[in-house]
């Protein structure tokens, strides 16, 4: 999609404070420390998707078993060299200190390619979804322009109720169009065109209205398009840590007041999770190769300049997602 916000560059760092304050209890406190939740936790009993969620363990809690992530960046050899090597590393990231955001998964776009390709993907995010949740990750759905669609749902409720945090970045509530590191390399595709690469040509327009179907937004989970709202929920949960994917990772997933540019700039530890993401690249526009080797050089890209990212191996145990008209070997893309 193309940004609705007027385009600003993100020229400036600015100093990430890590200021905390004295919080209320907020909402994990009052779940977990219900006696409902209590009664649940580790009983072994089949329960919904919601009541594990309620009896994840408490933030800050000793019994949460870590996230065990293998992150990869892209990192210069020498400085001026461009001469870039894969480094990755394994980090552990309390579930508690950690959130996803789901970017603009919304149910239809204007380019009809694009539609058909986040109906193929969002099953796999929505089995993403749960399992973080049930480890105790705080889940963000951001399907922008439609919280129409959410005005009465306890998760947009969430979003607007959360504290006007005390470290709100500066331009926390635009979009971002670069950040300074990507000054030192070429940005590696043309998405002049608007990314589609249908025949014949789709029109354009805005017909989303939600979130597709597919992903299950749950009572505990929050919902914004706000770069400010999702900020404040951030710190009312202490949130140190970010997974972020959706659409389209050249455009809204970067680019978005709660993207990764925001996120990274801003001092908190963000990634891409860069099997489930899509990039608006037409293989008849600059560098001319197929859409999805497209949506690898953005990813490449991210990995040098902006953030590192992750697969959704690290939480499923099972080969990372991949497009059904992805012509690319496996073994070869390093997905
Ligand atoms: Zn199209």
């Amino acid at each position: 999609m193309q940004p609705r916000l007027a385009a600003k560059n993100c020229s400036l760092f600015e100093t990430a404070s890590t200021n905390k304050t004295m919080k209320p209890l907020n909402r994990r406190h009052f779940i977990t420390r219900s006696a409902f939740g209590s009664a649940l936790a580790g009983s072994g009993f089949f329960f919904h998707p919601i009541q594990r969620a309620l009896a994840a363990p408490a933030p800050g809690s000793k019994n949460a078993e870590p996230l065990s992530l293998t992150t990869r960046q892209r990192v210069e050899a020498s400085p001026g060299t461009g001469n870039y090597q894969i480094t990755e590393r394994q980090v552990q990231w309390n579930p508690r200190e950690t959130a996803v955001i789901v970017v603009d998964m919304w149910d239809k776009h204007w380019c009809n390619g694009a539609t058909s390709r986040v109906a193929e993907i969002a099953p796999r995010m929505n089995t993403f979804i749960h399992a973080a949740r049930d480890r105790g990750v705080f889940v963000i759905h951001a399907p922008s322009s439609c919280m129409d669609a959410y005005k009465d749902h306890p998760g947009r409720k969430r979003a607007q109720n959360a504290p006007r945090a005390a470290n709100l970045p500066p331009e926390i509530g635009e979009w971002c169009n670069k950040i300074p590191s990507e000054e030192n390399g070429k940005y590696p595709i043309d998405q002049s065109d608007g990314g589609c690469d249908c025949e014949p040509k789709c029109e354009g327009g805005s017909p989303w209205r939600r979130e597709v179907a597919a992903i299950e937004i749950l009572d505990i989970d929050a919902i914004s398009d706000s770069g400010v709202e999702i900020w404040n929920l951030l710190e009312e949960q202490g949130i140190k840590n970010v997974m972020i994917f959706g659409v389209h990772t050249n455009m809204c997933v970067l680019g978005r007041p709660f993207g990764l540019r925001q996120m990274s700039k801003n001092g908190k530890h963000a990634v891409l999770v860069r099997d489930l993401t899509d990039t608006m690249y037409n293989h008849k526009a600059w560098p001319y190769v197929n859409h999805f080797k497209g949506t690898e050089l953005i990813v490449e890209h991210i990995e040098k300049f902006v953030c590192p990212t992750i697969t959704s191996e690290s939480l499923l145990g099972k080969p990372p997602f991949r497009f059904s008209a992805d012509p690319r070997v496996p073994t070869a893309t390093k997905l």
